[in-house]
Formats: C-alpha cells, structure tokens, sequence
C-alpha cells in the first residue's frame, strides 16, 4: 500500500475556509487527508497539497462514502461541512436543518456501519445564545437564538446519544469568530456573499465595497460596539488536530470552546486596519444587526486543560494582518473557479 504507515482522515468541508486550514496542517504532520466538499462553498483552489484528494460529493450521498470508507480505513472523520449564513438559516431554516443537522446523520451512519468511531465536530458558539453570563463556559446554558445555531446544537444532541449508544467518541469545537488567514498567505477567507467583519473592512479599504458599515453603536459595551472573540484560523486548525489527537488515544467525548478569551470591539477592529493597512477605512454608522449580543467571549480554559491546546495569538492586530496578506495577494480569491 502506497500509504501504508500513514494515518487517514476523512475530511468533510475541507475546502472550505476552517476546513482548508485544518487540512494543510494535517498534511504537513504526516496524515493522509481525503477531503469530501460538494464545493458549493468551497473551492478547489484551496487544496494546495498535491497529496491531498478531493473528493466532490454530498455528505448524504450514502453510496459515495460506503466507496469511500470500503477503500481508506479512517482514523477518524473532522466535519467541517455545513452552511454558517445565520441570516439565510432565519429566511430558510429547512435548508440550515437538511444540510447541517439531516446530511450528517448519513455520515454518522456511514462511520457506525464500518466501525469509526472518531469524529470532530464544528459547532458554534451560536450554541449558547444570548450570554447570561461571561466569559461563556462550556455548561452556559444553550438557547441558540437562530436555526443556525439550533441546527448544529441538534448535532451536538445527536452525537450524545450515539456514544452512549454505539461508543462513537466526539469532539464538538464551538468556535468564537474565526478571522485571519494563512500566514503564507496561500490560502485565506473567500466568502460569496461576504458577512465578516474583518474581510468587510479591508474590502472597504481596497475600495471592493464602498464602506462598512457598523451594526450599532448604542450597545452596553465601552465604545457602544459589539465585542466578539476573534480567534485565527490556524489557531482553530491547530484546535481539530489537538481533537483528533484526544480522540486516537482514547480520549472521551467533549464539547469545548474555541476563542482567544480576549474581547474586541468592532470599532477596535476598524482602527487595528487602519493601522494595518496604513489607509483610511471608510465607515458608515448603521442600526444593530437583529440576534446579535454585545457581548461573545470564551472562556478557553477546557481545550487548554484536555486537549492541550490554546491560542497561540490572542492580538487580533496578527489576524488583519494575515487576512490583509491574503486580500492584497495577486492570486487572491481563487479566480481559477
Ligand atoms: N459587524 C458590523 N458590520 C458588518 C459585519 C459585522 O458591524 O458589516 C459586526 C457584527 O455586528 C458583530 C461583529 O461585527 O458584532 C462580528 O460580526 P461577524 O458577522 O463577523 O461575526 P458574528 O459575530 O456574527 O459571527
């Protein structure tokens, strides 16, 4: 066998943004990665591993991973594959509850039927809702305020009672906002349409839209802002690979945070570009954003204490930084799609 030696992972929504991040990584430590998009949002550009395999396809089309499973043994599967528009998942919530929580569950299925029984989640911190308390703990009570949210809560449920029922063992990763970019600046952020803040503002700057627009001033936060915890992208793959780690050795089932436990506001933001870039960013003051809290902070202290993991950049100046590297490269954006 060609890779015999090597451990296998199974990939879903590797190339997409998180997902592309983990699967450089993953391949740089020596995995044999086979990735399963259905490249609705994700790009093909974004594998750049020549080892890597892309495989175009649904994560409900039973038959395509029965082929998949039959010809690799997996160590385990990161499923990154899902829609994240929480505003859509409020216009379309079957589309958000068919893609993120139904497709999955021929996935899990799948892993039963051929005994693999290691599995890395993305979830969110859109689990918790409105934050009763802060920084937000793992056993924060979850009142997912849009379908997004409740739709990758229900994943959660569902991986609950497949460990009890059949010993699948997971490891369900709520992010915090997910920023930044390669620091190579290979691969980054490419959304159609765009809802991030950072890349929104940089956009601005390149003059790609004409400003940005901050989605309130007046709430209970020192510069009337909302505050989020801004976590770099290959911070969170280093995160999936601490996961699948836990999972190979045996590692019991978890849920945990991914954030920096820092908070920064948006209007923090605008002013770390304008450092950053050296330009000014066009900026105009709009209503909020209906469902979104002041205030979103991890507390990280779970994925420090079993899975050994932390951020390994808490300054949010580092994920303009990258995500500018990425928006300013001449090959930005996978224009060959
Ligand atoms: N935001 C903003 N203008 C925009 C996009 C986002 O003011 O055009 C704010 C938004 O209200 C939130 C923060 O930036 O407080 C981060 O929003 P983003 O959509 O990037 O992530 P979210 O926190 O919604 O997951």
């Amino acid at each position: 066998m060609a890779n015999m030696g090597k451990q296998t992972v199974l990939v879903t929504g590797g190339a997409g943004y998180i997902g592309s991040h983990t699967v450089r990584l993953l391949a740089a430590e020596g995995y044999q990665v086979i990735v399963l998009d259905n490249l609705v949002y994700g790009h093909r550009g974004a594998i750049v591993d020549e080892g890597v395999e892309l495989v175009v396809g649904a994560v409900g089309d039973r038959e395509l991973l029965r082929d998949l499973f039959k010809k690799h043994q997996f160590s385990g599967v990161i499923h990154f594959a899902a829609y994240a528009y929480v505003g859509e998942s409020v216009t379309d919530p079957l589309k958000y509850y068919r893609n993120n929580t139904a497709e999955p569950l021929t996935l899990l299925e799948v892993m039963a039927e051929f005994s693999c029984t290691s599995f890395v989640f993305s979830s969110t911190c859109a689990t918790y809702g409105e934050p009763e308390t802060l920084p937000l703990t793992e056993d924060h009570p979850q009142k997912p305020l849009s379908p997004y949210g409740k739709s990758k809560l229900m994943v959660e449920w569902i991986l609950d009672d497949c460990d009890s029922a059949w010993d699948l063992k997971s490891v369900a990763l709520r992010y915090f906002n997910a920023s930044g970019c390669a620091s190579d600046g290979l691969i980054g952020e490419d959304h159609d349409p765009e809802t991030h803040l950072i890349p929104l503002v940089l956009k601005a700057v390149r003059g790609e839209i004409p400003e940005i627009t901050v989605f309130g001033t007046d709430y209970p936060t020192p510069d009337g802002t909302c505050i989020r915890d801004y976590i770099h992208v290959e911070d969170l793959a280093s995160a999936h690979l601490a996961a699948l780690r836990h999972l190979m050795n045996g590692g019991a089932s978890l849920q945990c945070n991914l954030g920096t436990g820092v908070g920064i506001s948006v209007k923090e933001i605008i002013d770390m570009a304008k450092e950053v870039t050296g330009q000014e960013v066009p900026v105009t003051y709009g209503q909020r954003r209906a469902g979104d809290p002041a205030q979103l902070i991890a507390d990280p202290t779970m994925a420090k204490e079993s899975l050994g993991w932390e951020a390994s950049r808490r300054d949010a100046r580092s994920m303009i930084e990258t995500a500018w590297k990425w928006m300013s490269a001449p090959h930005r954006g996978y224009f060959s799609e």
